[in-house]
């Protein structure tokens, strides 16, 4: 069959690499000029190693992915680095049992409430039954409304904004009940591993049209038409849907309707480039708990992966999700530090003096809303239009999004297209 994929983000690319695997015409089309998606890196001059736009890590149940590297011979590193809280002004370790043991701002009752609260989620193998709950309704009274309120609920506000109270138990209890405290990484960064795929693909005989914005998809018999790119028997579609649906105007309105009704947020991360440490206690993610604070998360790679494939820079996210309509979404480089400075300087009253360089990275589609009965929109990798399939962050569901289930995605969308081969 010569099928045709749009995106060469993880998706793309691992459903052109098992396509190609198995003996389809595969052609692919990025508008991008490298591969990766929101997972795309980018590398300095003096550096080994490339970096990503946005912070990225795997966790060591990320099996997907995981086995594909495996398969196409990508070296992984795994370490534990620390992930901590920022609370009350303060950072602390949460990340073992015994640090959320000793965790001071609760009571030794609220402290073992939680851990029962959270422990209950870790163990129970049933998240369909939750979807029809909010987090917001249940956690508080399972945990305890202090512990929920001065954790939780401050990071579902940090990262969902004016979503966070329609965010579904569903999705909380995929978020707790598969992170590893281990990561894992892939040698060289991700753009290194993305473009060994891309590699692997054209190896099979598969081709990848880089720079390449597809238009336009059509109907054309039992055939599809991409625009001036040519005819194909079959097209996979890895775009958000609301993208997808701007290149088929021929789809039907309530189709349309359904797909862009999902709701998302985009991603602003600020990337800064440090002579010296940000964090003196070794911290690679600290999440923040403080309705205050500019940022959600920030995040020191440079405690994660070696300073050395970086030319001995020390390197530094500050992120957040935010709606493209937000304000901070046109803000410059410039602005955004401006408006960070202060919550760096309490963390580091002394970072400024070692800053190198630093830059933004904008993506508009990054975090899907997960609203209760979330099953029920979920839209369907078959689309409308005969022969044109649809697999992106939106059927991601429960777990959260990632390069693991952008694979699994890839994987299952190329077994329905072989079905429909057969
Ligand atoms: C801030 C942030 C942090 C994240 N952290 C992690 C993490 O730690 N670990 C993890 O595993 N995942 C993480 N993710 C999620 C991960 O990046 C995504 O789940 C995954 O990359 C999605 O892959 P995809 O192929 O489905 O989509 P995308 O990566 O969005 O790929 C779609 C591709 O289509 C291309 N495209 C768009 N329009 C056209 C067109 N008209 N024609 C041709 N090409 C087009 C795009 O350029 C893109 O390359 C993070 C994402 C963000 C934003």
């Amino acid at each position: 069959m010569n099928i045709a994929i749009i995106g060469a983000g993880f998706t793309g690319l691992a459903a052109g690499y098992r396509l190609a695997k198995n003996g389809h015409t595969v052609t692919i089309f990025e508008k991008d000029s490298e591969p990766g998606g929101l997972a795309i890196g980018y590398q300095e001059k003096n550096w080994a190693w490339s970096l990503e736009k946005h912070y990225h890590h795997w966790f060591t149940n990320d099996h997907f992915i995981l086995d594909l590297a495996k398969e196409v011979n990508y070296p992984v590193i795994i370490k534990t680095p620390q992930t901590n809280w920022y609370v009350n002004g303060k950072i602390y370790q949460f990340v073992s049992l015994q640090a959320a043991l000793a965790f001071p701002l609760l009571s030794p009752l609220e402290r073992l409430r939680q851990l029962f609260a959270l422990g209950l989620l870790r163990i129970n193998p049933f998240w369909k039954p939750l979807e029809r709950f909010k987090t917001n309704d249940i956690m508080p009274k399972l945990m305890g409304k202090k512990a929920y309120e001065m954790l939780w609920q401050s990071i579902l506000n940090n990262k969902f904004g004016k979503y966070a109270n329609d965010i579904s138990l569903a999705w909380f209890w995929a978020r707790i009940a598969t992170r590893t405290q281990s990561l894992a990484y892939p040698e060289k960064g991700f753009l290194h591993f993305s473009k060994h795929l891309a590699h692997e693909i054209t190896k099979l005989g598969g081709t990848i049209h880089f720079n390449t914005s597809v238009e336009a998809i059509e109907g054309k018999n039992d055939k599809i038409q991409l625009g001036k790119y040519g005819v194909f028997d079959k097209v996979l579609v890895t775009l958000p849907s609301f993208a997808f649906v701007k290149l088929t105007p021929k789809l039907p309105e309530t189709y349309k309707k359904q797909v862009t009704n999902l709701k998302g947020l985009g991603a602003i991360n600020l990337v800064l480039r440090l002579k010296k440490p940000f964090f003196t206690n070794n911290t690679y993610w600290l999440s923040v708990a403080d309705k205050t604070s500019p940022v959600m998360a920030i995040v020191e790679h440079t405690n994660f992966m070696n300073p050395k494939h970086y030319d001995n820079e020390h390197i530094i996210y500050v992120g957040n999700y935010k709606s493209i309509d937000d304000p901070l979404f046109k803000k410059t480089k410039e602005e955004l530090l401006k408006l960070y400075d202060p919550f760096l300087k309490k963390i580091n009253p002394l970072y400024k003096k070692t800053l190198i360089d630093y830059e933004v990275f904008r993506a508009p589609f990054a975090q899907p809303i997960i609203p209760i009965n979330y099953s029920k929109m979920v839209p369907s990798l078959k689309t409308p239009l005969a022969n044109v399939y649809l697999a992106n962050m939106q059927q991601v569901y429960p777990w959260d999004r990632g390069t693991n289930y952008a694979v699994e995605l890839g994987e299952k969308v190329v077994r329905l297209i072989q079905a429909d081969c057969a």
